[in-house]
């Protein structure tokens, strides 16, 4: 069941954009009085067709409340799809750009955790699937000092590292560890680990006594991770929660 709460639903001016990675931007706006947790999302549109639900699409917030409770800004990250409908758009400059209008619908979605049931938490990301992982860790960074973190995060090339300075800020923190391994690219300038994230390096560095299991990113990774977690790890299934896409 997908959770509503004080649902917000309007027009709003885009404030800030960032390019991220390769084909990978940011999107920021304000919207006073949004209440929402590490792994809700938004649904998005051009306002001219927002009453056109095939027309929406659907952001994990990639901000952490504890950010937007200091500069007053909500962010979403959009990867460019090739041919896609609604990202090839919103990453042209000629039609969305600061100040530009764009249809906000939220939040919507489950959070990643509740704050008084963690102590740790693993994380698994693929490609954009490090959005609403950027929240979740950004959040237990600034607000939950007692949570360990570990983090398995691919990408194809390093010029794909979604984050790469916050998270590599993160990782300073001796609560968090992290496995950062580029899936597509053998040039000796990327000192991080090569390859896919393998049973054998989930198993290696989680012992399945952690809080909770989040992955994220398309179908089959997220089948695959949910795979090694349930079955060799031998986790109990409300432990392991997912969002998948693409
Ligand atoms: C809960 C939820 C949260 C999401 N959060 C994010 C997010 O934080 N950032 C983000 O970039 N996207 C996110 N998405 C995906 C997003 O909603 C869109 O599906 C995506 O941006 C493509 O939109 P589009 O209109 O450009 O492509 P469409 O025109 O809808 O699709 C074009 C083609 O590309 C395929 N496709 C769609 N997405 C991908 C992909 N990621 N990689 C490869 N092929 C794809 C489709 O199957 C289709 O064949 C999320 C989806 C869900 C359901």
């Amino acid at each position: 069941m997908v959770e509503t709460r004080n649902l917000f639903q309007a027009v709003v001016k885009i404030a800030k954009i960032k390019n991220e990675a390769e084909g990978v931007k940011s999107f920021y706006f304000s919207i006073e009085n949004f209440n929402y947790k590490p792994g809700h999302f938004v649904m998005v549109a051009f306002p001219e067709e927002a009453d056109d639900k095939k027309k929406r699409r659907a952001y994990s917030i990639a901000t952490s409340p504890t950010e937007t409770e200091k500069d007053g800004f909500i962010g979403i990250t959009i990867k460019l799809v090739e041919g896609g409908y609604f990202t090839t758009r919103i990453h042209d400059e000629s039609i969305v750009s600061v100040n530009s209008e764009i249809f906000v619908a939220g939040p919507f979605g489950h959070s990643i955790f509740n704050d008084k049931e963690i102590k740790s938490a693993v994380f698994f990301a693929a490609g954009s699937g490090i959005v609403p992982i950027r929240s979740a860790m950004k959040y237990i960074y600034d607000k939950l000092p007692h949570v360990n973190v570990t983090l398995f995060y691919s990408f194809k090339t390093p010029k794909d590292f979604i984050y790469e300075d916050e998270i590599k800020q993160m990782l300073k923190d001796k609560r968090f560890k992290g496995f950062i391994t580029v899936t597509r690219y053998d040039g000796d300038d990327w000192k991080g680990l090569k390859g896919r994230i393998t049973r054998d390096l989930i198993l290696d560095n989680v012992n399945g006594n952690e809080d909770i299991f989040y992955a994220c990113g398309n179908t089959p990774f997220v089948k695959e991770i949910e795979n090694v977690l349930l079955n060799d790890l031998k986790i109990e299934k409300p432990r392991f929660k997912s969002e998948a896409w693409g």
